[in-house]
């Protein structure tokens, strides 16, 4: 029994970042672009967004820009073509931000971020861990508030493992940041699914058990990646990264998807 009926991989823009990013003390001298995803599911209950992307307003005004990019770091920009808009992409599929009924959100990065501004009527689901975190004024600048610390937002705060509705599991993979989440879900053809995240980036990350290079706690995001590979090979799952490079390249994009 499964509520969940199809799954749509959206690709929403690359990050140009540092190999270290990805793969803890490895491949300082390199650097690599990386897919920005985003995942839609189409469920008895609704449509159901994982993670939102960034928001490329921002990176088409200059003060913002130079504010929350720039001037922090985050340099080269990320790139966010039109093709990668996530609205577009939604009205592709026929839908657009007002039918999204349930965002959950793996973490609060601003490349997961970016459309929670504008779905205000949806229910949104975040660890408390991750809530406390981005509260405790510790975030560091790749939090943008200005992306979720917004009034009157629907949010639902859990702790650890939590059933969202049949065939639809969010379990909790904390390291990379303190609230991190990863899904397990099942579709009724493709069968069981596994949605990492920011656990590993990269598909060696989870072969060769290599930490992500950021980190909140190394001993956790260690036990985070052995709970995904245990979950995989338990349940011959499917597994889908947010960011490998190489694997998106090799899986089925939005418009077209997995049922
Ligand atoms: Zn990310």
């Amino acid at each position: 029994m499964t509520s969940v009926k199809r799954l749509f991989v959206l690709l929403c823009g690359f990050e140009i970042i540092p190999k270290t990013v990805s793969t803890y003390n490895i491949g300082a001298r390199f650097i690599i672009s990386v897919p920005i995803s985003a995942y839609l599911l189409d469920t008895d209950q609704g449509w159901v967004l994982f993670d939102t992307g960034l928001d490329e307003a921002n990176l088409r005004d200059r003060d913002k820009l130079d504010a929350l990019y720039l001037s922090t770091g985050w340099d080269p920009q990320p790139v966010v073509k039109p093709h990668h808009e996530l609205e577009r992409q939604l009205n592709e599929i026929g839908i657009g931000f007002a039918d999204i009924a349930t965002v959950i959100l793996s973490h609060l990065h601003a490349d997961h971020t970016g459309h929670i501004k504008h779905m205000p009527h949806a229910k949104f689901i975040v660890a408390q861990r991750e809530w406390d975190f981005v509260l405790s004024g510790k975030a560091p600048s790749y939090f943008f508030p200005s992306d979720y610390a917004l009034p009157g937002l629907d949010w639902h705060l859990i702790d650890g493992d939590a059933e969202v509705m049949p065939g639809l599991n969010i379990i909790a993979t904390p390291g990379h940041s303190p609230g991190h989440q990863s899904l397990v879900i099942e579709l009724p053809n493709t069968g069981p699914c596994v949605l990492a995240a920011d656990v590993g980036d990269l598909m060696i990350n989870f072969t060769d058990e290599i930490l992500p290079g950021g980190m909140t706690d190394q001993t956790e995001a260690l036990a985070s990646i052995r709970r995904i590979n245990a979950v995989v090979a338990e349940k011959q799952a499917m597994l889908f990264l947010t960011h490998d490079p190489e694997l998106i390249q090799q899986i089925k994009l939005a418009p077209d998807y997995y049922d």
